[in-house]
């Protein structure tokens, strides 16, 4: 199958999903997950109604964007380096792996330098994966509260990559959870922005958005089995 009716299947399932739920499919942001995917190919999803991309790797992200048009949103989803955010900062409309203090110190820091407030996700590894990036549940709302004393960097919501398993169903519960921590955080700290919960990948996606997701991170759903290595 060909991107474009790969991504009319993703949409319509996004749809059916968004409804099963009681929401607008119009609410949920697709951001088509790039890494590993040349401009050429990408720009036959752009074609097809595409506005956002996701790219784990700064250095893959800077080399495609001279490729693409300018009006295009870039996100940021996977484990942020201090040194590397220098780079970044500008660039991006959405950093979703927020991860450390050390980390976000540096992007306030370097967002000052350029007169700009960076919005970020803070990344929850809700299943408590040792392969995986992200602050536990219970330090998430200790960090956010902290991290309001920066100047330069503003947490608009959570993230988490629920564990790759055969059914969906089975993560569920970790998207539940991680619905009930931005909740909890609306609650305890009213008046700051958490508007997003981004959660969801090509298989499991469906089950994220029935649960509260409006942002989801789709790749090979749209652009098929990655061939190279991937962090
Ligand atoms: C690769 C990646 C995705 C997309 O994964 P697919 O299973 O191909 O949809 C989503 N989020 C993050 C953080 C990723 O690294």
């Amino acid at each position: 199958m060909g991107i474009r009716e790969n991504l009319e299947l993703v949409r319509e399932k996004l749809k059916i999903a968004a409804h099963r739920a009681g929401r607008d499919p119009r609410s949920v942001k697709l951001v088509a997950v790039t890494k590993t995917i040349p401009p050429a190919v990408i720009h036959e999803a752009l074609a097809s109604g595409v506005q956002a991309l996701g790219e784990n790797r700064v250095q893959e992200l800077l080399d495609k964007q001279p490729h693409l048009p300018p009006d295009i949103e870039w996100h940021l989803i996977g484990h942020l380096q201090t040194n590397k955010v220098k780079y970044i900062i500008g660039r991006v409309t959405l950093i979703h792996s927020l991860d450390s203090w050390r980390l976000a110190a540096e992007i306030s820091r370097r967002a000052r330098e350029r007169d700009l407030t960076v919005p970020v996700l803070v990344q929850v590894n809700v299943a408590g994966e040792e392969s995986k990036f992200g602050l536990p549940p219970v330090e998430v709302p200790d960090f956010v509260a902290e991290v309001l004393s920066l100047p330069n960097i503003r947490i608009r919501g959570l993230m988490t990559i629920a564990p790759l398993v055969a059914d969906p169903e089975e993560v569920r519960p970790v998207f539940r959870e991680l619905k009930g921590l931005a909740e909890g955080l609306k609650t305890k700290l009213p008046g700051l922005p958490l508007d997003y919960l981004s959660m969801g990948m090509s298989n499991d996606f469906t089950v994220a958005v029935e649960e509260g997701a409006n942002i989801i991170r789709v790749g090979s759903a749209i652009f098929g089995p990655r061939k190279t290595k991937e962090g």
